[in-house]
């Protein structure tokens, strides 16, 4: 059999946004379906859009595309039907790690700051995955303790990919006049230890607005009901798209 070929198996895991599921005979790969459901607010608020599923994998398929041309590997494999994904099996973390370039959102509430609000360098934090306790901020010092990771020098190095993450996605997102506020990525282990970029990266999880009109592209527009929220996907793959045949 082929490296791509491949039979999907059970399903294996559902999330809000996302199916797994295992592949015959290949105990290393999953398939990844991204869904056209959308939620907010830890799935109190709850939505849908047609074509979301495949706009996500398109998505994010370009954006893992481009950074591994920076040198960052991802679980992604292949590309398969419209919303799916063949990808490594990873062994991941419960960690969500977000990294903001501006004020917005959680943070920006916490502190009282204002929207908007550039940040001097770019700003790392962790938080722990698990829905039921809806995500919680936590600090290095309690990643350890719930041995998320098993030493300081694993969060340094998390830290590390998730600075040149940023800094692949804003080339990428700034050249289709886009601005990276901030975003959320999840990372787990290769068989052989490596520490790789999993999950997706979309306007799901990341803020991104117009760089001309200042206008959200991202689930913003859902969250606050702001309308037009199928039209700002399809026009961030249209602009990655378009970017990346002109080949980079
Ligand atoms: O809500 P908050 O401001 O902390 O979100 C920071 C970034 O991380 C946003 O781009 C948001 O879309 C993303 N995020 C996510 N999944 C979460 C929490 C945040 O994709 N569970």
């Amino acid at each position: 059999m082929m490296a791509n070929e491949w039979v999907k198996g059970q399903m294996i895991y559902e999330g809000k946004a996302k199916r797994l599921f295992s592949v015959q005979d290949q105990p290393n790969r999953l398939i990844q379906e991204f869904k056209d459901s959308l939620t907010a607010f830890n799935a109190l608020k709850k939505g849908s859009f047609e074509q979301k599923g495949k706009l996500n994998r398109d998505i994010t398929s370009l954006v893992f595309r481009f950074l591994q041309k920076r040198g960052i590997e991802s679980h992604r494999v292949a590309d398969v039907g419209e919303t799916e994904m063949l990808t490594e099996k990873l062994e991941m973390l419960k960690l969500e790690v977000v990294v903001r370039n501006i004020l917005a959102g959680s943070t920006a509430k916490k502190f009282a700051f204002e929207e908007g609000t550039p940040l001097g360098k770019p700003l790392v934090e962790f938080y722990y995955k698990d829905d039921a306790l809806a995500d919680p901020f936590i600090s290095d010092e309690q990643a350890l303790m719930l041995k998320i990771v098993r030493e300081q020098s694993e969060l340094t190095e998390i830290k590390s990919i998730a600075l040149k993450v940023n800094e692949g996605l804003r080339e990428f997102f700034g050249a289709v006049g886009l601005e990276l506020v901030d975003f959320k990525i999840e990372l787990g282990r290769t068989s052989s230890g490596k520490t790789v970029l999993a999950d997706e990266i979309t306007p799901d999880s990341c803020r991104l607005w117009d760089k001309q009109t200042g206008e959200r592209m991202d689930k913003d527009r859902f969250r606050r009901d702001l309308g037009n929220v199928k039209e700002s996907y399809e026009e961030v793959a249209r602009r990655l798209k378009e970017r990346w045949e002109k080949q980079l």
